[in-house]
C-alpha cells in the first residue's frame, strides 16, 4: 500500500502582535442572545446552550471571501470568539475561563436556506454552515485579565449601513459558561475555536458588498464578498 502524503497544512490565524494560532477545530454556539433566538423563532428563556462546528479550513483572513455555492441566501452573524490555550473534559467556570487564551471577531457565515431546509427535513445543518470560507475571522488579541467588558459593543455593517447591534451583555451564556458547557461534550484542546453566538438582525450578502465586524477592542474585520 502506497501512503497518501498529504498536501494540507493546519489552519491558522494571526495573533495582533504578532504569531500565529493553529486552529484544531471550530465549535458555534447556536441562539446565544435572546433578541437573535427570538427573531429565528425560539425561546431564549427555556433553551439551554447547543452547539455545531466547522472544519478548521474554513477560516479565513483576508479582504476577499468567496460567495459560496449551493445558496441563494448567504447569511451574516457577527460573533465574539473564543480562541482555547489549553483545554480539559469536564472544566469548572474557573477552568473554562483559565483555558481563554485570546478573543478575535468572526463571522459565523450561513446558508439560510439550507439551514431552513435542514430544520424542516430534520437533517444537520454541515452544509448549511461548514462549508469553504464559512468563517471570516479577525486577528486574535491575547487575553490580558478579564477580556472584553460585558458593556463592549458588538456590530456588522454592510456597506456602511448599520445591519447588527449589541453588546457582549446580552449573551445568554457567558464566554467561561459555554466552555465549560462545551468541555461537557467533547475533551477541549489547545487550538479550538469557539464562535459565541450572535445579537439579533442578521441578514443576506450579495456579492460585492463590504462587511466591517467589530467588538470593541478587538481587531476589526472587513471583508468583500466576491
Ligand atoms: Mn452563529
Amino acid at each position: 500500500m502506497r501512503s497518501l502524503h498529504p498536501t494540507f497544512s493546519t489552519p491558522f490565524v494571526a495573533v495582533d502582535g504578532g504569531g500565529v494560532f493553529p486552529v484544531h477545530r471550530i465549535y458555534c454556539v447556536g441562539r446565544n442572545y435572546a433578541d437573535h433566538a427570538l427573531e429565528m423563532g425560539g425561546d431564549p428563556s427555556r433553551e439551554a446552550p447547543f452547539f455545531f462546528s466547522k472544519p478548521a479550513d474554513a477560516v479565513i483572513q483576508g479582504h476577499a471571501v468567496p460567495y459560496p455555492p449551493k445558496t441563494a441566501d448567504l447569511h451574516h452573524e457577527v460573533e465574539l470568539v473564543l480562541a482555547l490555550g489549553t483545554g480539559g473534559s469536564d472544566l469548572s467556570l474557573e477552568e473554562a475561563d483559565a483555558a481563554i487564551y485570546g478573543y478575535a471577531v468572526g463571522v459565523d457565515l450561513t446558508r439560510r436556506d439550507l439551514q431552513a431546509e435542514a430544520k424542516s427535513k430534520g437533517r444537520p445543518w454541515d452544509m448549511a454552515k461548514g462549508f469553504d470560507c464559512s468563517g471570516p475571522i479577525g486577528r486574535i488579541i491575547v487575553r490580558s485579565g478579564d477580556g472584553p467588558a460585558p458593556h463592549s459593543r458588538i456590530r456588522l455593517s454592510i456597506d456602511g449601513t448599520e445591519k447588527q447591534s449589541g453588546t457582549l451583555a446580552q449573551m445568554i451564556w457567558s464566554p467561561a459558561e459555554i466552555v465549560a458547557n462545551l468541555s461537557s461534550y467533547v475533551e477541549l484542546k489547545p487550538g479550538d475555536l469557539i464562535f459565541s453566538g450572535t445579537p439579533a438582525g442578521v441578514g443576506p450578502l450579495a456579492r460585492g458588498q463590504k462587511v466591517t465586524a467589530e467588538i470593541d477592542g478587538l481587531p476589526r474585520l472587513i471583508f468583500t464578498i466576491k
